[in-house]
């Protein structure tokens, strides 16, 4: 999508602060980190939010899914971290190009609400 933040950052139209690519996803630093360490995991296809995942394309979540442990390892996360899926106004979801947040660094408090 030509006017879509993710969809730029994961062409390298715009610059980021990368810890992870390959063909299908690249990993980010957030810009305004909620926790010592905060990583974005976007997939380079364009999906609004989990609204879009189906039994067609749900490939792509196991895949930003196997390569979450390897990079939560290099960032130091022995100890645990959060994953978090904000979806649609209600969840919370600021960008509309699905992306897991990958959290950790400090013991983090549990608020579901
Ligand atoms: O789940 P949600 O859509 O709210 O998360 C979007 C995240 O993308 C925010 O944490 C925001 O800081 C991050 N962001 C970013 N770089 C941008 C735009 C947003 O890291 N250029």
């Amino acid at each position: 999508m030509s006017d879509c933040i993710f969809c730029k950052i994961a062409a390298g139209e715009i610059p980021s602060n990368k810890v992870y690519e390959d063909d299908k996803i690249i990993a980010i630093h957030d810009l305004n980190p909620m926790a010592p360490v905060h990583v974005l995991f976007i997939p380079k296809e364009h999906y609004c939010c989990a609204n879009a995942i189906n039994e067609e394309n749900c490939d792509i979540v196991g895949h930003i899914f196997s390569k979450i442990p390897k990079v939560a390892k290099e960032l130091g996360l022995e100890n645990g971290y959060r994953i978090v899926n904000n979806c649609g106004e209600d969840g919370g979801q600021t960008v509309m190009h699905i992306h897991f947040h990958l959290l950790g660094g400090k013991k983090l408090k549990v608020d579901m609400a």
